[in-house]
């Protein structure tokens, strides 16, 4: 293969051949060819787009650039949700004990996080003893016997996106919807799903940051997602506000207990149960969005999702007692101080981007993919648009991990709210479904 000639191609707006991509795939996993030309190629795609043929063909030459996961036949559906991110976002969280207890298999491949934005693996890493590392056999096995697994990808999974993401991390082409497509689906394909449900999230704290680029990678990914057999679907959801009331890692596993026991805040609930609802119409186990809706929320109030979830933890090492006297302390970081509101009235505003920064700064969230977190730090009791607050009352408490920077957070999370004197509109969680 002459891979300049296909760089040169593509730079000039030219189809590549599914052969071809396939091949620069498999050469590029070997080290046979050069991260300089990889990242011109990357750029070139950047610049001229993929149509929805190369696009297939990037997507599942990088799925089997590495393992699939194999699962024995089974009439229980393997399904997954994948979330493009934001503050606050733990539904996976709740999701994939209900999902076990609904009767799919989840096999919940997940990520950690990056800048602003929360990782699955880093809420989980809260957990005392909790591994999130397990080889292809141990994920097969722990979803066929419990239903569900939140872990991370294995070394063997999905090397060619390993590689890719950092090339394009590093020349500037990660906003590239045929390359973001590929990148989210084939990780999720190599996980043998028969339906996907996708939440693609806008606002401040987003990836896209408009409703208008969340609906275009939305359906590029659930026409890419059903090409390949897996029956895809999208929500799209607002992200300019944190969803729940709490954010920073521990603080968002001890939300989601609170949801699986039916306590927790009302859009976390409805996110969990919305995305339970779309994956029960998927795979025709309800006629529709409420009847789906009505069987996931029957589920989760029986309460055999939360012991599903202890189930889970334990099976990957969870120290029980240790985790459920974490629960119990009001909070594990050394300091917690309130922020005040200058002025009674209703909040009108809640900014996810300044939340998040704000708990990436305490040392939730990494600057680097080297950093370490604190996983004790965040934000919780968080007074969302709608709430009436009182003078001196509180918007929201900061955990930190001393005095001084709970200080420095309090300063700039008072512009995080606005209070007006009228209660404001509030928008709406999902705003739009996407299924083809
Ligand atoms: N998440 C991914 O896994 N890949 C991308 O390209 C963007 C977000």
């Amino acid at each position: 293969m002459n891979f300049l000639s296909l760089i040169e191609n593509k730079r000039e707006g030219k189809i590549l051949a599914p052969e071809q991509i396939q091949e620069f795939i498999r050469e590029f996993t070997a080290g046979k060819i050069p991260a300089y030309q990889m990242a011109a190629m990357l750029m070139a795609i950047y610049f001229r787009g993929l149509n929805t043929a190369e696009t297939t063909a990037l997507t599942l030459a990088m799925r089997d650039s590495g393992d699939v996961l194999k699962f024995p036949k089974d009439s229980r559906p393997l399904v997954d949700k994948h979330s493009t991110g934001g503050i606050g976002d733990k539904v996976s969280l709740p999701l994939a004990p209900l999902l076990a207890c609904l009767g799919f298999r989840v096999p919940m491949i997940s990520g950690r996080g990056l800048g602003i934005t929360g990782g699955t693996l880093d809420k989980l890493d809260s957990i005392p003893g909790f591994q999130t590392l397990l080889p292809a056999e141990k994920i097969i096995a722990q979803v066929q016997k419990i239903g569900c697994v939140i872990c991370g990808q294995t070394e063997k999974m999905v090397p060619a996106d390993k590689k890719i993401y950092a090339l394009r991390d590093a020349s500037g082409t990660v906003p590239s919807i045929p390359l973001i497509t590929a990148s989210i689906l084939s990780k999720k394909l190599a996980e043998s799903l028969d339906a996907l449900i996708l939440d693609v999230k806008f606002g401040c704290a987003a990836f896209m940051q408009t409703k208008a680029d969340a609906r275009k990678l939305a359906k590029a990914m659930v026409a890419l997602g059903n090409q390949c057999g897996t029956n895809t679907r999208a929500i799209l959801t607002d992200m300019n506000t944190p969803l729940g009331r709490a954010a920073g890692n521990w603080l968002e596993v001890k939300e989601s207990v609170d949801c699986l026991e039916n306590k927790g805040p009302t859009d976390l609930r409805q996110l969990v149960l919305d995305s339970a609802a779309h994956l029960l119409v998927q795979t025709q186990k309800a006629k529709n969005l409420a009847s789906g809706r009505k069987l996931a929320e029957k589920c989760l109030n029986s309460g055999t999702p939360r012991k599903k979830w202890d189930e889970m933890i334990v099976a990957q090492g969870a120290d029980l007692g240790a985790f459920n006297h974490k629960l119990a302390r009001d909070s594990t970081a050394k300091a917690v101080v309130e922020v005040k509101s200058e002025k009674g009235g209703y909040v009108s505003k809640c900014d996810a981007r300044i939340i998040g920064a704000v708990i990436r700064d305490l040392g939730g969230g990494r600057l680097t993919k080297e950093s370490s977190i604190n996983h004790d730090v965040g934000v919780d009791q968080i007074a969302k648009p709608g709430h009436r607050v009182e003078k001196s009352g509180a918007l929201c408490r900061v955990h930190a991990a001393h005095s001084a920077a709970a200080q420095v957070a309090t300063v700039r999370l008072k512009n995080a709210f606005e209070v007006s004197s009228r209660p404001p509109c509030i928008a709406p969680l999902v705003v739009e479904i996407i299924s083809r």
